[in-house]
């Protein structure tokens, strides 16, 4: 279910505005109160509301005093006595962002933002920031769009890691697939989750050597002798530390699997 609810109160109500100094305003306006506790009073007159209080401590209502709505932050108070009421109601309320789907599950619609989530019955899916959500065509079997994540290759998951992990495809692609580069050691770099995803030393604790695998897709290999990523940025080593450039591209390489 959709947790987050926007708060209206819609009437002719005194308004005052109590911080550094007072003010009092009094016209039919219509306050929002966000899930933030963010309290915005419009009025008709341009797009700024009229009085506010950001992130406020408490919102609370207080009919004893005739107020019908009270913002608290520090030292600042917004107070709010509706005189006349033409709506008090709070509604359901999610992120908006790009619709990207539909919801297999209620028909409503996926959209994404920082995750995706289905703005009908609130269903999130954690998304790497640099996924690509693909067309509807491309739906998992589960009825979920696909994203595409570059992570050495190009990969096309399920939305739900339930269904489908993105973990486990680069896991399958890149664990053990690159020594690690340390003098002496003769570790394979695994596929492990810390946070991101990183390729990181099976010799961990004695061998500390990790790197988190950029989003991008292998285009070469290093002078040092990890691979290259083509990023949105350019071409760069597994390693953001490295200098060595690019030694040889891609073609050359052929005994990737030593
Ligand atoms: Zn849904
Ligand atoms: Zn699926
Ligand atoms: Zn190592
Ligand atoms: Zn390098």
């Amino acid at each position: 279910m959709i947790d987050d609810a926007i708060r209206v109160l819609a009437g002719d109500c005194t308004v005052i505005a109590e911080g550094t100094d007072r003010e009092e305003y009094r016209g039919r306006v219509t306050t929002i109160v966000k899930p933030d506790n963010s309290v915005l009073v419009h009025d008709t007159d341009g797009y700024q509301p009229v009085a506010w209080l950001t992130r406020a401590d408490s919102v609370s209502s207080d009919r004893a005093n005739d107020f019908t709505l009270v913002a608290k932050k520090g030292t600042q108070t917004l107070r709010i006595a509706a005189h006349e009421q033409d709506g008090f109601a709070h509604y359901p309320a999610s992120t908006a962002g790009t619709p990207v789907g539909q919801c297999p599950d209620c028909g409503s619609a996926l959209v994404r933002s920082k995750g995706v989530h289905c703005v009908g019955c609130g269903d999130r899916y954690g998304v790497p920031a640099d996924a690509t959500i693909r067309e509807e065509q491309c739906n998992c079997d589960c009825g979920l769009p696909r994203m595409r994540v570059e992570r050495g290759l190009a990969f096309d998951v399920c939305l739900d890691r339930g269904c489908e992990s993105l973990d486990a495809a680069v896991r399958e692609a890149f664990d053990r697939e690159w020594d690690c580069p340390e003098p002496g050691c003769e570790g394979d770099l695994r596929i492990l989750r810390r946070g991101g995803l990183i390729a990181g030393c099976e010799h961990y604790p004695d061998c500390d050597t990790g790197f988190a695998v950029p989003a991008g897709v292998v285009d070469g290999e290093c002078g040092c002798g990890l691979p290259t990523f083509e990023t949105r940025s350019g071409s760069r080593c597994l390693d953001a530390t490295c200098e060595k450039g690019i030694a040889k591209p891609l073609e050359a390489e052929s005994a990737a699997d030593d």
